[in-house]
């Protein structure tokens, strides 16, 4: 039973998750004619270009793809067949049915569910966070594993925008305050200072300010005027060192000046919500992935047969695989092995 249930879902050593027989997500592969992407993150878009070039079809959010027009650029996803999917509307591939479900991850983030001509449903959950995330119930179930062991627990989840706002306040009052995160998070990050009205100017660097319009675009309150760094005025003020939020993405972290205060915002991070890492340096725990416990709650209330961690993208596949047997008592492995 077991055996013939795993064959209905696996990770390749290239990290793809294959559901069905048709479906190959976050990765290409030959025999899968179809190609699904969870979220715009790089870690889920490996072999894209060969993806377009090869796939029938590749299937997205409409936001996702938004996304993927400034992250990459907006003739890239033009060399193949892309498809939109809204949240729970479907789409077939001969006798299997795919829908994507809303995931509280970044814009746009998806779960995958595939339900095959037996009527058995194979879930792909892709980066989530609870408790916003919609627990779909699967028979197989493939789980993000980034935070798998029992030491990545945050106990301050609730506290963490608070402590955010008031790390902020105290000291954008004394000069520049520079946020660093990835896409996706640092405008959530922007989010909760815009919506603090904290009344100084909000500064992006490109492509954090290409993606802060996708999704002021799809709903969120973050870009409201945003400035580009680049621009004069944001380029004055920053030489003066006014009072003001600059937003950039974790990897341009070297190239930022020194001035002022900088804050981390990382999820790997359990001890406080937030810890000095150095002079006038920050990391704030805010995180967009469930914590180990999350990850078990969602396992838990999935009630699948069987489990797969993904053991490609995390370091973690083995150890929340082995957690989920021994306290929930449900038949997991770690892929690839
Ligand atoms: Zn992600």
């Amino acid at each position: 039973m077991s055996f013939r249930l795993r064959a209905e879902a696996s990770i390749t050593k290239r990290g793809t998750v294959l559901l069905g027989k048709f479906w190959a997500c976050d990765g290409f592969h030959e025999d899968r004619p179809v190609r699904v992407i969870t979220h715009a993150h790089s870690d889920h878009l490996s072999s894209l270009g060969r993806s377009l070039k090869e796939c029938e079809a590749v299937m997205m959010t409409p936001a996702t793809k938004d996304l993927i027009n400034v992250i990459k650029n907006p003739s890239y996803l033009l060399g193949g067949n892309v498809k939109t999917l809204r949240y729970e509307e479907a789409y077939a591939y001969k006798d299997e049915r795919m829908t994507l479900h809303y995931s509280d991850h970044i814009l746009g983030a998806a779960q995958v569910l595939v339900e095959d001509e037996e009527g058995r449903r194979i879930l792909y959950t892709g980066d989530f966070r609870l408790p916003y995330t919609p627990i779909i119930e699967a028979d197989i179930l493939v789980i993000e594993s980034t935070y798998g062991s029992p030491s990545c627990v945050r106990p301050f989840t609730r506290e963490v925008k608070k402590v955010l706002v008031n790390l902020v306040e105290e000291t954008v009052k004394e000069g520049p305050v520079y946020l660093f995160g990835y896409h996706g998070k640092i405008q959530e990050v922007m989010q909760i200072l815009y919506e603090a009205h904290l009344g100084v100017p909000f500064i992006a660097s490109d492509k954090v300010f290409q993606v802060s319009r996708i999704c002021e675009m799809h709903g969120m309150k973050c870009a409201t005027d945003l400035l580009l760094s680049s621009s004069e005025e944001a380029r004055s003020m920053l030489r003066h060192d006014d009072p003001l939020l600059a937003f950039y993405h974790t990897s341009s972290r070297r190239h930022v000046n020194d001035g002022g205060l900088r804050i981390y915002v990382s999820g790997w991070q359990f001890s406080a919500a937030c810890r000095m890492i150095g002079r006038n340096e920050f990391r704030v725990a805010l995180s967009d992935h469930s914590d180990f416990y999350g990850l078990l709650r969602y396992v838990e209330n999935s009630r699948p047969k069987m489990v797969i961690t993904d053991n490609h993208r995390s370091k973690y596949g083995a150890v929340l695989a082995r957690e989920i047997e021994r306290r929930l008592n449900i038949p997991a492995r770690p892929l690839p092995a």
